[in-house]
């Protein structure tokens, strides 16, 4: 959920042996900083979002995972650091995290300490409040979050990079094809798509776990892999139900309207988003996307993977390249943009030029413009997948990290797009890191 920026309080301390405390709360989230080396950011209930502490990022999911993120000695993906906490680790860390905002909180009630700035006791009255939803949260309550988060969703494995702050309703559980060699995200679950009475109670439990730490949530994702996949009349009624719910800017609207908008909605989320497949949904028209962008579908996430279609058939994908440019076709005469994802290093060595010039080829067939996004997704080959024994029987070697980054770089050259101005943004996607 956007909620239009106004200045918000910020309080800075300083505490009778030289701390520095800077407590900044947000109608979405707050945040600390504690003697410029560590950075706490919790949401609007309270929930830790993430930290920075030592040169390194942290970020905790709604299930209380812990992903621990440094950049490397030297740039370049072989030397980026990351790594899940097990779960005994996580624990002793967010309870440290915890203790050291009650520190924070109890400096805040020190009568040696001094507040620095411009701060109003109404302001100083907000910091306390914070301080009472943040330590309201102990290790009891994020178990049992984890415990309703669990019930509420399935596991929510991936979301574009740019969807990582989405709130998430699972309209599908699972994926319809779930066969795809180097895929795993979807083989704990049969696919099922919910009715519209499942949907909407759905949508009552999110709303109810999230409670104020909705606002920080700025889109919606409709998940699971491929929610498009259900017939338009029973689609139509979910986008309905969503409509009903939450607040979304009209379709078409850009720009200057779209900022009077905003001004008028102070509260609202950006659209609805997803991911599509192109072997399914590549027979609904434009005019269906129309219908769903009227209704608030903003982008849709395609799995290209590569445009090279012995590699596609390879991966156990059962589209061709071609599909997928006929669907980009449709999805944007629909008024709808699109994430496209190309899967680097797939097919490791032998299939590597053949990836990178038909990837290039078909990516330049593609109507893209500024709404659209083109990312580059790392094979990340998990342990027993499909993908590891084709390889092996095909002898196929896999490419190393900086052989990857020059399959990206190779494809980035080969891109063309008439007007520069108006060109798609590319960027990494590293599946790795992500947690919802
Ligand atoms: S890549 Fe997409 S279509 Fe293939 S199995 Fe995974 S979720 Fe399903």
């Amino acid at each position: 959920m956007s909620v239009l920026a106004k200045p918000m309080p910020i309080v800075e301390l300083l505490t009778a042996d030289n701390h520095k405390l800077l407590i900044n709360v947000r109608r979405e989230s707050t945040t600390l900083l504690v003697d410029d080396k560590l950075s706490l950011s919790y949401d609007r209930e309270g929930r830790l979002i993430g930290a920075w502490q030592d040169g390194r990022n942290y970020r905790r999911s709604l299930d209380n995972r812990v992903l621990e993120k440094q950049e490397g000695t030297q740039p370049g993906l072989a030397h980026r650091v990351r790594r899940e906490l097990p779960a005994d680790e996580a624990r002793a860390w967010l309870e440290k995290i915890y203790a050291l905002a009650a520190q924070s909180a109890e400096l805040l009630a020190a009568p040696s300490t001094r507040v620095t700035n411009a701060a109003t006791p109404a302001d100083l009255t907000l910091a306390r409040d914070a301080f009472a939803r943040i330590l309201s949260c102990d290790w009891q309550r994020l178990v049992r979050d984890r415990e309703t988060f669990h019930w509420i969703y399935r596991p929510v494995h991936i979301l574009p990079p740019d969807q990582y702050l989405a709130l998430v309703l699972q309209a599908t559980e699972g994926c319809s094809h779930n066969h795809c060699a180097f895929c795993g995200f979807y083989r704990d679950r049969k696919f099922h798509i919910k009715s519209l009475a499942e949907f909407r109670q759905h949508i009552r439990d999110v709303r109810a776990f999230f409670g104020g730490a909705i606002g920080l949530r700025k889109s919606i994702f409709l998940a699971d892999a491929n929610a498009l996949v259900m017939p338009q009349e029973q689609l139509v009624p979910l986008f309905d139900a969503i409509n009903q719910e939450f607040v979304i800017p009209p379709c078409g609207v850009r720009d200057d309207a779209l900022r009077a908008w905003q001004a008028e909605h102070p509260i609202h989320f950006d659209g609805v988003f997803s991911f599509v497949d192109a072997f399914t949904t590549r027979r609904k028209t434009a005019r269906e996307f129309a219908d769903l962008c009227q209704r608030g579908l903003r982008r849709v996430y395609v799995g290209l993977e590569t445009g090279d279609p012995e590699l596609l058939r390879f991966l156990g994908k059962p589209n061709t390249p071609n599909d997928v440019v006929q669907l980009v076709d449709h999805i944007k005469a629909g008024g709808v943009a699109v994430g496209i994802i190309v899967l680097a290093g797939a097919g490791g060595e032998k299939y590597a030029a053949q990836h990178v010039r038909h990837t290039v080829a078909t990516l330049n067939q593609m109507p893209l413009d500024e709404r659209d996004l083109i990312y580059f997704s790392e094979l990340v080959d998990f342990p027993g997948s499909d993908y590891s024994a084709l390889a092996r029987d095909a002898n196929i070697r896999p490419l190393r990290v900086a052989e990857i980054e020059h399959q990206m770089t190779q494809m980035r050259a080969g891109l063309y797009f008439p007007d520069l101005m108006r060109a798609p943004k590319i960027s990494y996607y590293d599946i790795r890191e992500f947690l919802y």
